[in-house]
Protein backbone atom coordinates (compact mmCIF):
# COMPACT_ATOMS: atom_id res chain seq x y z
CA UNK A 1 0.00 0.00 0.00
CA UNK A 2 1.58 3.40 -0.94
CA UNK A 3 1.04 6.22 1.99
CA UNK A 4 1.39 9.79 2.27
CA UNK A 5 2.24 11.53 4.92
CA UNK A 6 1.88 15.26 5.26
CA UNK A 7 5.24 16.53 7.75
CA UNK A 8 4.14 19.80 9.30
CA UNK A 9 6.62 22.35 9.06
CA UNK A 10 7.73 25.34 12.17
CA UNK A 11 9.92 28.05 11.48
CA UNK A 12 11.62 26.10 8.43
CA UNK A 13 12.19 22.85 10.87
CA UNK A 14 9.64 19.91 10.68
CA UNK A 15 7.94 18.99 13.77
CA UNK A 16 8.53 16.01 16.28
CA UNK A 17 5.24 14.96 14.64
CA UNK A 18 6.35 13.95 11.27
CA UNK A 19 9.00 11.67 12.58
CA UNK A 20 6.47 9.99 14.65
CA UNK A 21 4.12 9.84 11.56
CA UNK A 22 7.20 8.43 9.70
CA UNK A 23 8.17 5.97 12.57
CA UNK A 24 4.06 5.09 12.57
CA UNK A 25 3.73 4.30 9.34
CA UNK A 26 6.84 2.21 8.80
CA UNK A 27 5.74 0.04 11.81
CA UNK A 28 2.32 -0.75 9.40
CA UNK A 29 2.61 -4.13 7.69
CA UNK A 30 2.12 -3.88 4.38
CA UNK A 31 3.52 -0.67 3.08
CA UNK A 32 5.18 -0.12 0.38
CA UNK A 33 6.04 3.46 -0.72
CA UNK A 34 6.09 6.15 1.35
CA UNK A 35 6.10 9.57 0.34
CA UNK A 36 6.30 12.55 2.81
CA UNK A 37 5.30 15.80 2.00
CA UNK A 38 5.44 19.35 2.68
CA UNK A 39 4.59 22.62 2.23
CA UNK A 40 6.83 25.64 3.13
CA UNK A 41 10.60 26.23 2.70
CA UNK A 42 12.96 24.47 4.57
CA UNK A 43 16.61 23.30 3.90
CA UNK A 44 17.94 20.03 2.32
CA UNK A 45 19.71 18.89 5.32
CA UNK A 46 15.94 18.68 7.27
CA UNK A 47 14.52 17.31 4.23
CA UNK A 48 17.09 14.14 4.65
CA UNK A 49 15.75 13.73 8.33
CA UNK A 50 12.50 12.56 6.32
CA UNK A 51 14.34 9.13 5.14
CA UNK A 52 16.18 8.50 8.46
CA UNK A 53 12.46 8.02 9.86
CA UNK A 54 11.55 5.58 7.06
CA UNK A 55 10.13 8.43 4.09
CA UNK A 56 11.34 6.84 0.48
CA UNK A 57 10.88 10.61 -1.28
CA UNK A 58 9.97 13.57 -0.45
CA UNK A 59 7.09 16.00 -2.32
CA UNK A 60 6.95 19.76 -1.56
CA UNK A 61 3.71 21.08 -2.68
CA UNK A 62 3.61 24.54 -4.24
CA UNK A 63 0.54 26.90 -2.96
CA UNK A 64 0.69 30.67 -3.15
CA UNK A 65 0.07 32.39 -0.50
CA UNK A 66 -3.27 33.86 -1.38
CA UNK A 67 -4.54 30.34 -1.53
CA UNK A 68 -3.60 29.85 2.61
CA UNK A 69 -6.99 27.89 3.38
CA UNK A 70 -7.58 24.35 5.01
CA UNK A 71 -9.81 23.41 2.07
CA UNK A 72 -6.99 24.44 -0.16
CA UNK A 73 -4.42 22.04 1.58
CA UNK A 74 -7.01 19.08 1.66
CA UNK A 75 -7.41 19.88 -2.16
CA UNK A 76 -3.54 19.33 -2.70
CA UNK A 77 -2.93 16.18 -0.80
CA UNK A 78 -5.98 14.73 -2.15
CA UNK A 79 -4.88 15.05 -5.70
CA UNK A 80 -0.94 14.18 -5.05
CA UNK A 81 -2.62 10.79 -3.03
CA UNK A 82 -4.73 10.30 -6.47
CA UNK A 83 -1.12 11.10 -8.24
CA UNK A 84 0.48 8.57 -6.05
CA UNK A 85 -1.82 5.97 -5.87
CA UNK A 86 -1.88 6.00 -2.61
CA UNK A 87 -4.39 4.68 -0.33
CA UNK A 88 -2.97 6.13 3.31
CA UNK A 89 -2.98 9.12 4.14
CA UNK A 90 -1.16 9.92 7.51
CA UNK A 91 -1.62 13.47 9.27
CA UNK A 92 -0.68 14.90 12.77
CA UNK A 93 -3.06 15.54 15.18
CA UNK A 94 -2.47 19.26 15.32
CA UNK A 95 -4.68 22.62 14.88
CA UNK A 96 -4.05 22.51 11.36
CA UNK A 97 -4.14 18.43 10.93
CA UNK A 98 -7.79 18.01 12.01
CA UNK A 99 -9.17 21.33 10.05
CA UNK A 100 -7.30 19.48 7.01
CA UNK A 101 -8.31 15.45 7.64
CA UNK A 102 -12.00 15.60 7.48
CA UNK A 103 -12.02 17.85 4.43
CA UNK A 104 -9.29 15.82 3.10
CA UNK A 105 -11.32 12.67 3.95
CA UNK A 106 -14.50 14.15 2.12
CA UNK A 107 -12.46 14.97 -1.09
CA UNK A 108 -10.50 11.59 -1.31
CA UNK A 109 -13.52 9.62 -0.63
CA UNK A 110 -11.74 8.11 2.49
CA UNK A 111 -12.64 6.61 5.70
CA UNK A 112 -11.66 8.75 8.13
CA UNK A 113 -10.26 8.07 12.24
CA UNK A 114 -8.80 11.27 14.32
CA UNK A 115 -6.10 11.02 17.24
CA UNK A 116 -4.98 7.45 16.54
CA UNK A 117 -2.02 5.94 19.55
CA UNK A 118 -1.21 2.96 18.16
CA UNK A 119 -2.44 0.08 15.81
CA UNK A 120 -3.09 -4.12 16.03
CA UNK A 121 -2.48 -6.10 13.32
CA UNK A 122 -4.11 -9.59 13.20
CA UNK A 123 -4.73 -12.08 9.67
CA UNK A 124 -8.11 -10.08 9.71
CA UNK A 125 -6.12 -6.96 9.25
CA UNK A 126 -4.96 -3.88 10.91
CA UNK A 127 -7.04 -2.35 13.16
CA UNK A 128 -6.40 1.41 15.41
CA UNK A 129 -6.30 2.04 18.38
CA UNK A 130 -7.57 5.71 20.18
CA UNK A 131 -8.36 7.17 23.15
CA UNK A 132 -11.81 8.15 24.38
CA UNK A 133 -14.09 9.25 26.69
CA UNK A 134 -11.84 11.87 27.58
CA UNK A 135 -9.01 9.57 27.86
CA UNK A 136 -10.04 7.40 30.19
CA UNK A 137 -10.54 4.41 27.24
CA UNK A 138 -8.68 2.92 24.65
CA UNK A 139 -10.79 1.84 21.89
CA UNK A 140 -9.97 -0.76 18.76
CA UNK A 141 -11.29 0.92 15.32
CA UNK A 142 -11.33 -0.99 12.42
CA UNK A 143 -11.78 1.28 9.77
CA UNK A 144 -14.32 -0.35 6.28
CA UNK A 145 -12.93 1.64 3.00
CA UNK A 146 -10.49 0.96 0.49
CA UNK A 147 -8.66 4.27 1.57
CA UNK A 148 -8.19 5.99 4.82
CA UNK A 149 -7.11 9.45 6.37
CA UNK A 150 -5.47 9.12 10.00
CA UNK A 151 -4.53 12.10 11.77
CA UNK A 152 -1.47 10.63 15.20
CA UNK A 153 -1.67 12.02 18.08
CA UNK A 154 1.26 13.44 19.48
CA UNK A 155 3.62 11.66 21.36
CA UNK A 156 1.51 8.50 21.66
CA UNK A 157 3.71 5.97 19.30
CA UNK A 158 7.11 7.38 19.86
CA UNK A 159 10.07 8.46 17.41
CA UNK A 160 12.08 5.33 15.94
CA UNK A 161 15.27 6.23 13.24
CA UNK A 162 15.36 3.38 10.43
CA UNK A 163 19.05 3.89 10.60
CA UNK A 164 18.39 5.06 6.98
CA UNK A 165 21.71 7.12 5.55
CA UNK A 166 19.07 10.21 4.61
CA UNK A 167 19.44 10.55 0.80
CA UNK A 168 16.20 11.24 -0.34
CA UNK A 169 14.52 12.38 -3.85
CA UNK A 170 12.65 15.51 -3.73
CA UNK A 171 10.10 16.61 -6.43
CA UNK A 172 7.64 19.59 -6.61
CA UNK A 173 4.19 19.53 -6.86
CA UNK A 174 1.84 22.34 -7.94
CA UNK A 175 -2.20 21.35 -7.86
CA UNK A 176 -4.43 22.98 -9.97
CA UNK A 177 -6.97 24.14 -7.57
CA UNK A 178 -10.51 25.04 -8.32
CA UNK A 179 -12.09 26.14 -5.10
CA UNK A 180 -15.68 27.97 -4.80
CA UNK A 181 -14.50 30.23 -2.41
CA UNK A 182 -11.02 31.25 -0.58
CA UNK A 183 -9.67 32.61 2.63
CA UNK A 184 -6.31 34.89 2.05
CA UNK A 185 -3.61 35.36 4.61
CA UNK A 186 -3.25 38.78 4.66
CA UNK A 187 -0.06 38.26 7.20
CA UNK A 188 1.15 36.48 10.24
CA UNK A 189 3.46 37.17 13.25
CA UNK A 190 5.69 34.38 14.87
CA UNK A 191 5.96 33.33 18.48
CA UNK A 192 9.81 34.20 18.82
CA UNK A 193 12.17 32.25 20.68
CA UNK A 194 8.50 30.20 22.24
CA UNK A 195 8.83 26.35 22.89
CA UNK A 196 5.96 24.92 21.00
CA UNK A 197 3.27 23.31 23.45
CA UNK A 198 2.40 20.45 22.00
CA UNK A 199 6.12 19.39 20.99
CA UNK A 200 7.82 19.87 24.40
CA UNK A 201 8.97 17.82 26.72
CA UNK A 202 8.51 19.24 29.77
CA UNK A 203 5.47 21.80 30.63
CA UNK A 204 4.85 24.05 33.33
CA UNK A 205 1.82 24.74 33.76
CA UNK A 206 0.28 26.74 36.67
CA UNK A 207 -3.91 27.63 37.90
CA UNK A 208 -6.46 29.80 39.35
CA UNK A 209 -3.79 28.55 42.58
CA UNK A 210 -1.61 31.22 40.79
CA UNK A 211 -4.45 33.96 42.52
CA UNK A 212 -3.69 36.50 39.53
CA UNK A 213 -1.97 36.71 35.87
CA UNK A 214 0.50 39.18 37.96
CA UNK A 215 2.01 36.15 39.75
CA UNK A 216 3.33 34.49 36.26
CA UNK A 217 6.71 35.71 36.65
CA UNK A 218 8.27 32.94 39.03
CA UNK A 219 5.96 29.92 36.58
CA UNK A 220 7.79 31.90 33.67
CA UNK A 221 11.40 31.30 35.43
CA UNK A 222 10.88 28.09 36.13
CA UNK A 223 10.25 27.25 32.88
CA UNK A 224 12.84 28.66 31.56
CA UNK A 225 15.01 26.93 33.69
CA UNK A 226 13.55 23.60 32.59
CA UNK A 227 13.27 24.15 28.93
CA UNK A 228 10.04 23.81 29.36
CA UNK A 229 6.82 25.25 27.67
CA UNK A 230 4.37 27.53 29.80
CA UNK A 231 0.20 26.24 30.08
CA UNK A 232 -2.46 26.92 32.21
CA UNK A 233 -5.79 26.02 33.22
CA UNK A 234 -8.89 26.98 31.35
CA UNK A 235 -10.28 29.34 33.81
CA UNK A 236 -6.84 31.27 33.60
CA UNK A 237 -6.90 31.27 29.89
CA UNK A 238 -10.62 32.58 30.36
CA UNK A 239 -9.71 35.32 33.07
CA UNK A 240 -7.16 36.90 30.06
CA UNK A 241 -3.79 35.47 32.42
CA UNK A 242 -2.71 33.88 29.79
CA UNK A 243 -3.34 33.51 26.27
CA UNK A 244 -5.62 30.95 25.15
CA UNK A 245 -2.86 29.03 23.42
CA UNK A 246 -1.66 27.73 26.76
CA UNK A 247 -5.05 26.14 27.89
CA UNK A 248 -4.45 22.61 28.11
CA UNK A 249 -7.54 20.35 28.75
CA UNK A 250 -10.67 18.76 26.75
CA UNK A 251 -11.59 22.03 25.05
CA UNK A 252 -7.93 23.19 25.13
CA UNK A 253 -4.27 21.85 24.15
CA UNK A 254 -3.90 17.58 24.28
CA UNK A 255 -0.20 17.10 26.07
CA UNK A 256 2.20 14.23 26.53
CA UNK A 257 5.00 15.81 27.88
CA UNK A 258 8.09 13.19 29.73
CA UNK A 259 7.38 15.89 32.73
CA UNK A 260 4.42 18.28 33.49
CA UNK A 261 4.39 20.43 36.62
CA UNK A 262 0.84 21.62 37.83
CA UNK A 263 1.29 24.10 39.78
CA UNK A 264 -1.79 25.42 42.14
CA UNK A 265 -4.27 23.39 39.24
CA UNK A 266 -7.27 21.49 40.97
CA UNK A 267 -7.06 18.38 38.32
CA UNK A 268 -10.54 18.84 37.09
CA UNK A 269 -11.62 15.72 34.76
CA UNK A 270 -11.50 18.35 31.97
CA UNK A 271 -8.01 19.41 32.85
CA UNK A 272 -6.60 15.51 33.04
CA UNK A 273 -8.31 14.97 29.65
CA UNK A 274 -5.71 17.07 28.22
CA UNK A 275 -2.71 15.46 30.12
CA UNK A 276 -3.05 12.04 30.88
CA UNK A 277 -0.64 11.06 28.50
CA UNK A 278 1.99 12.71 30.49
CA UNK A 279 4.72 10.13 31.33
CA UNK A 280 5.33 12.21 34.88
CA UNK A 281 3.13 14.07 36.13
CA UNK A 282 4.17 16.39 39.29
CA UNK A 283 1.53 18.42 41.42
CA UNK A 284 2.26 21.16 44.07
CA UNK A 285 -1.39 21.79 45.30
CA UNK A 286 -2.39 23.75 49.09
CA UNK A 287 -5.15 20.70 49.32
CA UNK A 288 -4.35 17.46 50.09
CA UNK A 289 -7.65 16.77 48.53
CA UNK A 290 -6.93 17.63 45.67
CA UNK A 291 -8.04 15.54 42.78
CA UNK A 292 -4.64 16.48 40.75
CA UNK A 293 -2.54 14.18 43.40
CA UNK A 294 -4.89 10.89 42.22
CA UNK A 295 -2.64 11.43 38.75
CA UNK A 296 -0.10 13.25 39.99
CA UNK A 297 3.37 10.56 40.19
CA UNK A 298 4.97 13.03 42.51
CA UNK A 299 3.03 15.41 44.53
CA UNK A 300 4.02 18.33 47.13
CA UNK A 301 1.44 19.54 49.30
CA UNK A 302 2.28 23.30 49.98
CA UNK A 303 1.76 26.71 49.55
CA UNK A 304 2.92 27.76 46.23
CA UNK A 305 4.30 31.24 47.92
CA UNK A 306 6.95 28.54 49.69
CA UNK A 307 7.17 26.42 47.38
CA UNK A 308 7.66 27.55 43.68
CA UNK A 309 10.93 29.36 44.61
CA UNK A 310 12.10 26.55 46.23
CA UNK A 311 11.93 24.83 42.92
CA UNK A 312 13.34 27.71 41.28
CA UNK A 313 16.15 27.39 43.44
CA UNK A 314 16.26 23.73 42.70
CA UNK A 315 16.34 24.03 39.31
CA UNK A 316 19.12 26.17 39.01
CA UNK A 317 21.39 23.97 41.04
CA UNK A 318 20.98 21.69 38.72
CA UNK A 319 21.65 24.05 35.82
CA UNK A 320 24.88 24.58 37.17
CA UNK A 321 25.45 20.95 38.09
CA UNK A 322 24.29 19.38 34.12
P1 LIG B 1 -9.43 25.69 40.68
O1 LIG B 1 -10.37 24.57 40.49
O2 LIG B 1 -9.94 26.92 41.30
O3 LIG B 1 -8.20 25.13 41.52
C1 LIG B 1 -7.17 25.91 42.03
C2 LIG B 1 -6.31 24.99 42.87
O4 LIG B 1 -5.22 25.73 43.39
C3 LIG B 1 -7.03 24.38 44.10
O5 LIG B 1 -6.88 22.96 44.06
C4 LIG B 1 -6.36 24.99 45.30
O6 LIG B 1 -6.25 24.09 46.39
C5 LIG B 1 -5.00 25.34 44.72
N1 LIG B 1 -4.39 26.50 45.41
C6 LIG B 1 -4.95 27.70 45.69
N2 LIG B 1 -4.05 28.51 46.27
C7 LIG B 1 -2.90 27.82 46.36
C8 LIG B 1 -1.62 28.11 46.88
N3 LIG B 1 -1.32 29.31 47.38
N4 LIG B 1 -0.67 27.15 46.83
C9 LIG B 1 -0.94 25.91 46.32
N5 LIG B 1 -2.13 25.58 45.81
C10 LIG B 1 -3.11 26.52 45.82
N6 LIG B 1 -10.49 23.18 32.59
C11 LIG B 1 -9.26 23.05 32.06
O7 LIG B 1 -8.23 23.27 32.72
N7 LIG B 1 -9.13 22.70 30.73
C12 LIG B 1 -10.20 22.44 29.94
O8 LIG B 1 -10.02 22.13 28.75
C13 LIG B 1 -11.50 22.56 30.50
N8 LIG B 1 -12.59 22.31 29.75
C14 LIG B 1 -13.83 22.37 30.34
C15 LIG B 1 -14.96 22.04 29.60
C16 LIG B 1 -16.21 22.07 30.19
C17 LIG B 1 -17.41 21.70 29.36
C18 LIG B 1 -16.34 22.46 31.54
C19 LIG B 1 -17.68 22.49 32.20
C20 LIG B 1 -15.25 22.81 32.28
C21 LIG B 1 -13.98 22.78 31.69
N9 LIG B 1 -12.83 23.13 32.41
C22 LIG B 1 -11.61 22.96 31.85
C23 LIG B 1 -12.91 23.70 33.79
C24 LIG B 1 -12.68 22.66 34.86
O9 LIG B 1 -13.88 22.00 35.18
C25 LIG B 1 -12.13 23.32 36.13
O10 LIG B 1 -13.02 24.32 36.55
C26 LIG B 1 -10.75 23.96 35.93
O11 LIG B 1 -9.84 23.02 35.37
C27 LIG B 1 -10.19 24.43 37.27
O12 LIG B 1 -9.03 25.17 37.06
P2 LIG B 1 -7.97 25.33 38.20
O13 LIG B 1 -7.55 24.00 38.67
O14 LIG B 1 -6.92 26.27 37.71
O15 LIG B 1 -8.76 26.15 39.32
Amino acid sequence: MNTLVYCELHQGKFRKSAFEQLSFVKALPGIADVTACFMGETEKAEIEQLSVYGANKAVKIKITDDLYDESTYASALSSLAEKLSAALIILPHSTRGKAIAPRLAVKFRAGYLPGVSGFAASDKGVSFRKKVYSGKVESLFSIHAEKKVLTIANNSFGIKSTGASGEISTEEFKPEISIPFKNTLLGSKKAEGKLLLSDAEVVVSAGRGMKSADNWKPVEELAELLGAATACSRPVSDEGWRPHSEHVGQTGKVVAPNLYIALGISGAIQHIAGISSSKVIVAVNKDPEAPIFQVADYGIVGDLQEVLPKLIEGAKELKKTS
